[in-house]
């Protein structure tokens, strides 16, 4: 790859998630009850956001701001330490006294607070936003129907039932997401959601038993009949909707022509270098989400915003031609 900065949202947590200590239910219980322990209250998946001076921040709570809101079932979930002060996350959507909460804090959804956070805190909200959901979909094991319970502090759970006794992880989605071009020219698919003129990279799921390389082939093929080579890794983003990771590639093609499969992508096209250039510098001066703008200039080419993997994938590629001859 090119030797130039990658700036993938999400992929800068800076916590210590501390995997030998937080296996102690003691530590756990003292991490808890650490005088300045910072809390991080979830509401229907959304996270708390205070906003000063046109930047965004995390609304912390404290343990006893965050105990009145739960009164005894109170279930925090560790996510590790900075300069030795532990940070958990909690959901509160149970609480009896949403409307006190509602009135103290400003919930958002994290895609769009993200525009306007720090990438640092970001990136700690969206483990936050993973792991609670993970959790809150797990409440039954899955192989004998008895309840869980948690361990590690919340970052596994085990059957409680004693002849079962199964321990679950939080779950991991790996997707390819991929640049696919032709000398001067890339590929851009749309998908039946997008707008009208917003285009992407191509992306799929991967498949039990597949190499990134494989999966890469597979769904460029799947998706466009292009047959790609030299499948090369560029950098990766959690991609917290629920718990993807999006593996970032850029791979070489010969052939030139697409034929769509119409399940998978409504259309598909080769775009130039100079063309996806000007898109890229329209795509990082927008605000908005491009997913949610109704009112979109039809006449040009709308791309994913910086907060997207697939942005930076086009960036690398349009920057760099000698690089990517
Ligand atoms: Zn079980």
């Amino acid at each position: 790859m090119p030797n130039t900065p990658i700036f993938n949202t999400f992929a800068d947590n800076t916590l210590d998630r501390s995997g030998n200590l937080r296996k102690n239910p003691e530590w756990i219980s003292s991490q808890l009850h650490h005088p300045k322990a910072k809390f991080i209250p979830m509401l229907n998946l959304m996270v708390p956001i205070k906003k000063e001076n046109n930047f965004s921040y995390i609304k912390y709570l404290s343990f006893s701001e965050i105990s009145y809101y739960l009164d005894n079932s109170l279930n925090p979930i560790f996510l590790g330490t900075k300069k030795s002060i532990p940070y958990f996350v909690c959901d509160l959507s149970e609480s009896n006294k949403i409307q006190n909460l509602n009135d103290l804090i400003s919930f958002e959804e994290l895609r769009n607070a993200a525009m306007s956070l720090s990438n640092e805190e970001a990136s700690i909200l969206a483990l936050a936003r993973s792991i609670t959901d993970w959790r809150l979909n797990n409440n039954y094991c899955p192989k004998c129907g008895d309840k869980t319970k948690t361990l590690n502090g919340g970052n596994s759970i085990i059957c409680k039932n004693e002849t079962c006794k199964k321990e679950i992880f939080p779950r991991t989605d790996p997707v390819v997401i991929m640049l696919v071009y032709n000398k001067n020219k890339c590929i851009l698919g749309r998908q039946s959601h997008f707008p009208i003129n917003f285009f992407s990279v191509l992306a799929g799921f991967m498949e039990p038993g597949e190499s990134i390389e494989s999966a890469v082939s597979r769904e460029v093929l799947e998706e466009t009949s292009v047959k790609v080579k030299n499948v090369t890794y560029h950098s990766s983003q959690p991609w917290p909707y629920p718990s993807s990771l999006m593996i970032g590639c850029i791979a070489e093609t010969e052939d030139t022509s697409i034929i769509i499969d119409q399940e998978e992508i409504v259309e598909a096209k080769w775009v130039e270098r100079k063309i996806i250039l000007n898109a890229l510098d329209l795509a990082k001066d927008s605000k908005a989400d491009p997913l949610k703008e109704n009112k979109l200039n039809h006449k040009r080419l709308i791309l994913p915003p910086p907060i997207a993997i697939a942005h930076q994938l086009l960036r690398c590629w349009a920057d760099n031609p000698k690089f990517f001859l």
